[in-house]
C-alpha cells in the first residue's frame, strides 16, 4: 500500500477520509458517495448493546441485523451498481465466479472498514451463499450487511440467515425465503450535514491528514484489521448513520427509556477503559480534541468548573453517547457520581458530580 512521503499515512484512505474542521470525518467511497464514519475502539458498541439487551431483558442482534440489512440495501440502492452489473440478472446465468469477483469486491471494502476478510465458502443460484469472515468485528452489522448484498444480489425480498462461530471465523449461511419481510418500512439515513467549525488540527502538508491520524492508525489490510498503534488495540469504523438509524428505530420501537439506557452503558463503559489507562487526561481541550478526531464531534459551546460541565453540541455522533463519554471522566476525574440535566432536545445539557 502506497504511503504518504511525509507522514506515512496509506494515500488510499488519505482520499478516503476527511478530517474535517468540526470534528466530524467523512468517507467518500469509489461511487463519490459520502457518509459520515468514526473511529471507536473494537468491541466498544457491543458492549454497550449487550448491556442494552440485559437491561431490556431482550436480544437485541435480531434487530440489529434487521437494521443494519434495511440500511444496507439503502445504501445499494444509492449505489451505481457498482457489484450487481457484474452479475447477470437472470438466475440461470448467475455463474458462481461472478458471485465470487463481487464478493472479491466487497472483501477489499470490508478490508479497508477494518471488518475482517470476507470469502465465499459456497455459492448455488436461487439456493444458498455461505460466506466465511476471518477476523469479525460488529458481528449483528457485519451479519445484516452480509444479508443485504445476498438480497440484493438474488432481488430477493428477505432471506433465511443463521451464524456462529467456527473458532475464530464468522460464519453466515444465507438461503432465499418465501416469506415476505413483515414490515416494508425503510429506516431513513440522515443527511450529511455541511462542517461548520474552525477547529484547527495539525495537518500533513502533503496528504492534509491530521497527524493524529498517522500517528494512530495503521491498517493490516492481509487481514483485515485496523489497529491504534498507541494503544495497541483494534479499532473500527462505525458508520454513524447506520448507527443512528437503529438507534432511533430502537427507541421508538421499544420506548425513549432506550436513549437513557445507552447512556448509562456508554458511561459505565467508558470508565471501565478509562480505569485501565495509564495516563489520563484531565485537561478538557484535550479531551474533546481527542474524541474530534475520532469523528465524534466537537462541542458549539463548552464550560466547566471544578465538579460541572456545560456542552452545547449540534453535530455529536450520537446525543447520548457523547454525553456518556464526557460524564465518565468527569466522574473519574471529580471521583464522584453525576448527574444529567438535558435541555434543547439532548442538543444542550449540564452534568455535575456528587462526591
Ligand atoms: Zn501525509
Amino acid at each position: 500500500m502506497k504511503t504518504c512521503k511525509s507522514c506515512g499515512f496509506p494515500l488510499k484512505f488519505a482520499r478516503y477520509f476527511e478530517w474535517r474542521n468540526d470534528g466530524s470525518i467523512l468517507s467518500t467511497d469509489t461511487t463519490g458517495t459520502a457518509s459520515r464514519i468514526t473511529f471507536l475502539p473494537d468491541g466498544e458498541l457491543e458492549n454497550i448493546f449487550h448491556g442494552l439487551s440485559q437491561s431490556i431483558g431482550l436480544p437485541v442482534d435480531p434487530f440489529l441485523i434487521e437494521a443494519q440489512k434495511q440500511i444496507g440495501k439503502e445504501l445499494l440502492a444509492n449505489l451505481p451498481l457498482r457489484y450487481a452489473q457484474l452479475i447477470p440478472s437472470s438466475r440461470f446465468f448467475r455463474p458462481q465466479f461472478a458471485v465470487k469477483l463481487a464478493v472479491r469486491l466487497i472483501s477489499s471494502d470490508f478490508a479497508s472498514l477494518g471488518d475482517g476478510i470476507v470469502r465465499v465458502e459456497y455459492y448455488r443460484a436461487g439456493k444458498a451463499l455461505v460466506l466465511r469472515v476471518k477476523n469479525p468485528c460488529l458481528i449483528p452489522l457485519t451479519v445484516g450487511s452480509a444479508s443485504s448484498i445476498y438480497e440484493s444480489i438474488e432481488n430477493m425480498p428477505s432471506s433465511n440467515i443463521r451464524y456462529g462461530m467456527e473458532g475464530e471465523d464468522l460464519v453466515i449461511w444465507l438461503s432465499p425465503s418465501r416469506e415476505k419481510p413483515e414490515r416494508e418500512k425503510r429506516l431513513y439515513l440522515e443527511p450529511v450535514t455541511p462542517s461548520k467549525g474552525n477547529l484547527e488540527y495539525k495537518r500533513c502538508q502533503n496528504c492534509n491528514v491530521p497527524f493524529w491520524a498517522s500517528e494512530t492508525l495503521e491498517w493490516d489490510m492481509k487481514s483485515g484489521i485496523i489497529r491504534n498503534k498507541k494503544t495497541s488495540l483494534r479499532e473500527a469504523i462505525v458508520s454513524v448513520q447506520s448507527i443512528n438509524a437503529i438507534l432511533r428505530e430502537l427507541s421508538s420501537e421499544l420506548g425513549d427509556e432506550v436513549r437513557d439506557i445507552l447512556y448509562e452503558k456508554q458511561k459505565d463503559h467508558e470508565k471501565n477503559s478509562l480505569e485501565t489507562q495509564r495516563e489520563l487526561k484531565e485537561n478538557w481541550e484535550e479531551i474533546l480534541l481527542s474524541m474530534a478526531f475520532r469523528g465524534l464531534g466537537y462541542p458549539t459551546s463548552f464550560k466547566s468548573g471544578d465538579n460541572w460541565i456545560e456542552v452545547e453540541i449540534e453535530n455529536p455522533y450520537n446525543q447520548e453517547l457523547y454525553a456518556g463519554k464526557l460524564a465518565a471522566r468527569l466522574e473519574t476525574i471529580t471521583n464522584g457520581v453525576s448527574t444529567i440535566h438535558w435541555e434543547k432536545e439532548r442538543r444542550k445539557y449540564r452534568i455535575e458530580t456528587q462526591k
